[in-house]
């Protein structure tokens, strides 16, 4: 630790989720003379957004094509593949249905062929009730999009891997260092942490749910601010697990941002697993796990922000049916019998959640695309939604170039 704060580095990045991870692994693969380390506030890498996730490996169809989601996210799924190829990372291409229930579902089916088709997605096909029931004989639809290459993988094992390889690379993840305040002193960038204080000549910010706070830090007064949505999970009991072969979806409605909640088979630590979820629902913490986990100075800010509140007098119906469905198994249960009439509530028992960072506009709009801005010897990662875990290795190597321009490396 001495080494650390007697030394100046050439770059520090906040937050050890797979955004900073890989972000350190482009770094440290393009310009391998940099000093580089990544300061993580908890006592492991990957414990919010990437360790909490669906583990999906998105093929690259619902995104507006030329959007950084949708390129990176076509780029990133074969680079994430070829990674767990080469380090013995278990993933399965299990394949993906969107099912269409209802004939007005049918125009919004055949938009996201077209775009998932614009985005270069390889293999996807619009299939009938018969070839539907055929791949998962126990979902309901009239039609699907058949994605075959949509997967599944244990993102905690990734940044696990990666947190090895950078270490092989000398790059350290310095666990439990929350960073707390970042400052200019003498053209170089102090940042204080819980245990010490580190000069840096520049630093990348990828601090998730906490990245709007820590680019505050560093005079970034963005018009966005980041808005906690917990989507929370039931798991299937082991017996009914043969109900889902792969994943299956719903066709997502297009005034809410959110996939919808569906059935995923899982990797994770413990072995396969198949979930139901997640839903979206507003945290009343930026780390709210749970419906009762309550943080007053976050809610207030949350509430106190112009853009939350425009949003909520938008969709405020949505919102709270969402927060109905969170209370009410039952509710929960009817939203998959849409899609799978034969679930019932006793095959299905609590699972986890994730929070999810949502970056919204002051204007009251979500943020659609991956949002990275700079500020003075810094970048900040201000909104890396899903599909970011499966884009990661292109979104680090994006931010790798990003600091080369800036930065004059
Ligand atoms: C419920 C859910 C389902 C999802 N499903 C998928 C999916 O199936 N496929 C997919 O591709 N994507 C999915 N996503 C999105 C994906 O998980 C995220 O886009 C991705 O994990 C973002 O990674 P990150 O590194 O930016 O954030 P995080 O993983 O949240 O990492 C940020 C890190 O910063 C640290 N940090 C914060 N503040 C500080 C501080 N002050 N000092 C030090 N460290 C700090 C945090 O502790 C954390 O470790 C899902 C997300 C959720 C929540």
């Amino acid at each position: 630790m001495s080494n650390l704060t007697d030394s100046t580095m050439d770059l520090t990045i906040v937050g050890a989720g797979i955004i900073g991870l890989a972000t350190a692994y482009a770094v440290s693969q393009r310009f391998p003379h940099l000093k580089v380390t990544i300061l993580e506030k908890e006592p492991d890498v990957a414990q919010h957004q990437t360790g909490n996730n669906s583990g999906v490996l998105h093929a690259g169809i619902y995104y507006k094509p030329g959007t950084l989601r949708a390129k990176l996210c076509v780029q990133g799924v074969r680079q994430m593949t070829d990674f767990c190829d080469t380090h013995g990372i278990e993933y399965q291409r299990c394949g993906k249905l969107i099912v269409a229930v209802t004939e007005d579902e049918l125009p919004r089916l055949k938009t996201l062929l077209e775009r998932g088709i614009a985005n270069g997605v390889q293999g996807l096909r619009q299939m009938n009730q018969a070839e539907l029931h055929e791949i998962e004989p126990f979902a309901a639809g009239i039609a699907a999009i058949h994605s075959p290459n949509t997967g599944i993988v244990n993102y905690k094992a990734v940044s696990r891997k990666l947190r090895d390889l950078l270490h092989e690379r000398g790059i350290e993840v310095q666990l439990t260092q929350k960073v707390i305040s970042i400052s200019h002193r003498q053209n170089l960038l102090n940042v204080i942490t819980s245990n010490f204080e580190l000069q840096n000549k520049h630093l990348i910010n990828c601090g998730g749910l906490y990245a709007d706070s820590i680019g505050n830090m560093m005079g970034v007064t963005s018009e966005i601010r980041i808005i906690p949505f917990r989507g929370e999970y039931f798991l299937i009991r082991k017996e009914k697990h043969n109900m889902v072969r792969g994943l299956i979806y719903p066709v997502p409605d297009p005034s809410f941002p959110f996939l919808g909640v569906h059935f995923t088979r899982v990797i994770r630590d413990d072995g396969i697993g198949v979930e139901a979820g997640p839903n979206a629902v507003f945290a009343f913490a930026r780390e709210g796990y749970r419906f009762s986990k309550i943080n007053l100075s976050e809610t207030a800010d949350a509430l106190g922000f112009v853009g939350f509140r425009r949003l909520a007098a938008k969709y405020w119906r949505t919102g709270l049916n969402e927060m109905r469905r969170s209370l009410s198994k039952p509710l929960f249960v009817k939203s998959l019998q849409r899609m799978m009439p034969s679930i019932q509530a006793n095959d299905l028992v609590p699972g986890g959640a994730g929070v999810r960072a949502m970056a919204i506009h002051r204007s009251g709009e979500m943020v659609d695309d991956f949002y990275i801005v700079d500020s003075p010897k810094a970048l900040h990662v201000l909104n890396a939604p899903s599909p970011a875990a499966t884009a990661s290795f292109a979104i680090g190597e994006y931010i790798a170039q990003q600091a080369a321009n800036l930065f004059n490396w």
